[in-house]
């Protein structure tokens, strides 16, 4: 028999969740949408209501102080965090670089225990202007000069550079090497060389800001190297499944769910021709349709999400949930939008900025194009399709 129950602890947990959201992160949601970010004194003080109440750092590992949660409890806390807003997410429950578990002797006190402690921001750097969908093909270079590297080159797009104070970065290390060639660094705010450009403001996640990186001779010792020379992207591919399920197929699940309580809500409340709008045929097809799509959405996404707890590596599925749930919620967002009418285009409501805010889960982390690819290549691949 399969028991698809969610045992009470886990309940327990969740509901304390959605009533901390509720309570805590909403009444800030407006100020951070219109000020595009969080202030420092509102992220402290929630930061440390979470950290009390043991919701902090929940995904990172016991042994370095994190809640040591699985991926099925990952995928169902970020069900929650789409209720609210992905800056308010970041700065209250923590935003750690599963990278950052690569740390190894003094790097753990530098970078790993403050970072689960809540003390100091980390960023992951990857994409540049010209290696996105390929990221492989960076040009940020590190030399090694002694036993010292230097690097140079550039990074953008990087989520919470605007407050982090220390940053993961892929480079190439041995261009003759390709994909083993690049290697990952611990680099400091502040280091000569370093610096964080401009804020490149997005259409939609307010408050969540991204920036350019520029690096100009930053000379770093061996010792701020993550991990070994030449793995770096084998270290971003092996914990990018968890992102990828976790903070976009969950949280795309979460976010569509409370556009379809805000249509259903909607839909029973708005009345044009003498009746509410719900009793249009039309109008009950977009809501079947609607809850269809994250229905199959969190099926999927909980499913792989076990295949993960039971220590396997569902790549393929992980690439069907990104692309099935970010495209998923593009389609609710939509539809949403259509069920409020003029109201779900009018910025007196939030339905134009979830509209806008859905729209990068089909971009970030591998975009549908990108995930597509590779499902289709491991079924022809094997000659068979995974289940
Ligand atoms: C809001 C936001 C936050 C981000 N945060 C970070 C961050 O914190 N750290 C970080 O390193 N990066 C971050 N990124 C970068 C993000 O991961 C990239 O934008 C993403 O990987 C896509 O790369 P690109 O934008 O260069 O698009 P491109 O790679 O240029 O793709 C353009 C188009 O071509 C298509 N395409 C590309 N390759 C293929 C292919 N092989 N087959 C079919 N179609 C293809 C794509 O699907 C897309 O439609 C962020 C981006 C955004 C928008």
């Amino acid at each position: 028999m399969i028991d698809f129950s969610i045992p009470e602890e886990q309940k327990l947990l969740l509901e304390n969740l959605r009533r901390f959201i509720e309570t805590e992160l909403a009444p800030h949601e407006a100020e951070v949408e219109e000020k595009q970010f969080v202030r420092p004194e509102l992220a402290a003080e929630l930061r440390a209501k979470a950290k009390a109440l043991g919701f902090f750092a929940m995904y990172m590992p016991e042994d370095c102080g994190g809640g040591g949660v699985g991926a099925i409890d990952m995928c169902l806390c970020e069900e929650q965090f789409g209720w609210t807003k992905d800056a308010l997410v970041r700065r209250t429950f923590g935003s750690i670089p599963f990278a950052l578990q690569n740390c190894v002797g003094e790097q753990r006190d530098k970078y790993l225990f403050p970072a689960v402690r809540g003390d100091i921001n980390i960023a992951f750097a990857m994409t540049e202007p010209n290696a996105g969908s390929d990221a492989a093909g960076i040009r940020t270079h590190a030399k090694r000069d002694g036993s010292d590297f230097i690097i140079n080159g550039s990074k953008h797009f990087i989520s919470d550079a605007d407050v982090a104070d220390g940053f993961i970065v892929t480079a190439v290390t041995d261009p003759a090497k390709g994909k083993r060639g690049i290697s990952t660094f611990l680099i400091d705010r502040g280091t000569p060389g370093f610096t964080v450009g401009r804020t490149q403001y997005m259409m939609g996640l307010r408050g969540t800001n991204n920036c350019e990186l520029i690096f100009e001779n930053v000379r770093l010792p061996a010792s701020q190297m993550l991990g070994q020379e030449g793995e770096g992207l084998f270290q971003a591919l092996s914990i990018i499944n968890l992102v990828r399920l976790g903070l976009v197929g969950g949280r795309a699940v979460g976010m569509a769910s409370k556009l379809m309580k805000m249509s259903i809500d909607y839909a029973n409340e708005r009345r044009q021709f003498g009746k509410s709008i719900g009793e249009f045929q039309m109008v009950q097809a977009m809501l079947a349709d609607m809850a269809t799509e994250i229905f199959a959405a969190r099926m999927m996404v909980l499913n792989t999400a076990w295949e993960i707890d039971q220590g396997r590596d569902p790549r393929e599925k992980v690439s069907m949930v990104k692309y099935f749930a970010s495209e998923m919620l593009g389609h609710v967002a939509d539809k949403a939008v259509q069920i409020f009418g003029g109201m779900g285009y009018c910025k007196e409501l939030p339905l134009e900025q979830y509209y806008r805010d859905a729209r990068v889960y089909r971009i970030f982390d591998g975009a549908s194009e990108v995930h597509r690819a590779v499902v289709a290549r491991s079924l022809l691949k094997s000659g068979t399709h995974p289940l």
